[in-house]
């Protein structure tokens, strides 16, 4: 198997990757927390991630991907639950708010072709795991009850352990991050954090516990569920690098602190996308949400993109660089995703029936260099770069330029695999163009639009879901619901 290097976040170097158990790899992602719609933030950050479970299948690994779903415990900072506030927002069961944003997250991950994870284990269903795993801390010492809920005790696990390893912050931070205020007095140092909280009389999602009737902190369910699943030493930990601190840093924490074991080999974080040079914001306006991308609905752009031109935009960057979303970054993505599509319909066509020839002393290196940089921690612009040598050399054969006799069948064989592998299998792309096949595409293209209609509708976000009837019927096409499907027609 070809080596792989990555960059560990916590030895803050590129390492060679060594999995623990040969051949196989346990790899955990923090998931979306289900109260809203997901947006091109999260997108980006689980494209990233599917790009490297995709590349470590492409080099053999068995891999066993976990990515929860954040049903319960994710605080506000005013410390009120996202769930309940989004119960609240939309009137609905904080359950039924789960199942919602679920769905619409699942939705858009496929419109994105993104694979799903092996197992997507929610924190509701594991609060028997975290109520265990909150015992295991008291038992070792680094935990405590008071008033009903139990703590951290950070200063305790600081004479038997580092803490802040991660992140590089120290505990002091841990003042500032924990800003439940109004449980300080409960608290034997401010620093120690919630991994129970006893619950207020009208608060909405609770459990027993040997404690009180109440829930578990935010940053418990990471630990309790990769440990479930994956073991308590496993290879990769990833996330967002905004949760390195205090979500990852107190997960390590609690594994320590239960299990005596430091969770994950290797923590790879990616970094965030901005807008127009800002943080994506939704409260200054700088914010474009991915159907508004879709459709090209929003003052931000100057028409709809494909998700596929929004996906090769963003793998245009590094998953630990920020990524600047703009109209004229995606206009010249939508040009070069084209350009790539183009250029593998030529090389399907092309053949070749010579034993050797000058053009593979040319080809060999660029390949040879695509499997180096997906492997020098899987550098999709470099590998983005090499495909379009790879694009200059198929038009020099399809215009003249080139020679095709030049080219032996081999390496020819060779270019169109690896071409496939890397634009299909790794970075994860389609070909959703229009054109020959039109019929295929247009009832791909339908079914996708119905697909977000019906979705919008069981949201019962009506702008949307008459939005898209609307443009269609000027479109000339006639959306019909029956009793249990929809049907379109051209007029
Ligand atoms: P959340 O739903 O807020 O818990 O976030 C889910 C994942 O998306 C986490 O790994 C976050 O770090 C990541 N994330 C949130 N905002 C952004 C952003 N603007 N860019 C990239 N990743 C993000
Ligand atoms: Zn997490």
């Amino acid at each position: 198997m070809r080596d792989l290097f990555v960059y560990n976040s916590l030895s803050r170097k590129k390492e060679k990757f060594q999995s623990i158990n040969p051949d196989f790899v346990g790899m955990y992602v923090c998931g979306p927390t289900v109260y809203s719609d997901v947006h091109l933030g999260n997108v980006r950050t689980f494209m990233s991630f599917d790009m490297m479970y995709r590349y470590l299948l492409h080099l053999g690994y068995t891999v066993r991907y976990v990515r929860n779903i954040t049903d319960v415990g994710h605080l506000t900072d005013d410390g009120e639950d996202r769930m309940s506030k989004g119960a609240k927002k939309d009137k609905l069961e904080p359950m039924e708010v789960a199942h919602k944003y679920t769905i619409g997250f699942h939705d858009m991950m496929r419109i994105f072709n993104t694979h799903s994870p092996d197992i997507e284990p929610r924190a509701t269903g594991h609060i028997i795991e975290q109520i265990e795993m909150v015992q295991q801390i008291i038992d070792n010492g680094y935990g405590y009850e008071s008033n009903g809920s139990v703590y951290f005790d950070v200063t305790a696990f600081m004479k038997d352990h580092p803490y802040g390893e991660l992140s590089g912050r120290v505990v002091e931070d841990l003042l500032v991050e924990t800003r439940d205020l109004k449980n300080q007095n409960e608290k034997r140092s401010p620093s120690d954090f919630a991994i129970w909280m006893k619950a207020s009389v009208d608060h909405l999602m609770k459990w027993n516990s040997p404690w009180s009737v109440g829930f578990p902190g935010w940053h418990l369910e990471c630990s309790a569920m990769s440990t479930k699943y994956l073991g308590k030493h496993f290879d990769i930990h990833g996330g967002g690098n905004d949760l390195k601190f205090p979500h990852h840093e107190n997960e390590i924490a609690q594994n320590i602190g239960a299990c005596k074991c430091s969770p994950a080999n290797y923590w790879l974080h990616t970094n965030m996308l901005l807008m127009n040079g800002k943080k994506m914001s939704k409260s200054d306006g700088n914010t474009i949400t991915p159907i508004q991308l879709f459709t090209g609905e929003s003052p931000h752009v100057t028409k709809g993109y494909d998700p596929m031109v929004v996906k090769f935009f963003m793998l245009q960057a590094h998953y630990s660089s920020t990524i600047d979303l703009t109209n004229d970054g995606l206009l010249a993505a939508e040009k070069g995703y084209k350009k790539l599509m183009d250029a593998i319909k030529v090389l399907e066509g092309l053949t070749s029936n010579a034993s050797s020839g000058t053009i593979d002393s040319e080809i060999d290196p660029i390949l040879e260099a695509m499997d180096h940089n997906m492997s020098d921690d899987f550098n999709s612009p470099k590998v983005i770069a090499n495909l379009f040598e790879l694009v200059a050399k198929i038009n020099g054969l399809k215009g003249g330029q080139l020679d095709i006799n030049q080219l032996s069948k081999d390496c020819l064989d060779k270019t169109k695999k690896a071409i496939s592998a890397y634009v299909y299998d790794i970075l994860g792309l389609k070909d959703n163009r229009v054109s020959e096949g039109a019929g295929d595409h247009l009832e791909g293209l339908m079914s996708l639009i119905l697909e977000i209609r019906a979705d919008s509708r069981i949201k019962k976000d009506w702008d949307t879901s008459d939005k898209i009837r609307d443009t269609l019927k000027e479109l000339q096409i006639t959306v019909k619901d029956g009793k249990d499907d929809t049907t379109w027609s051209i007029n």
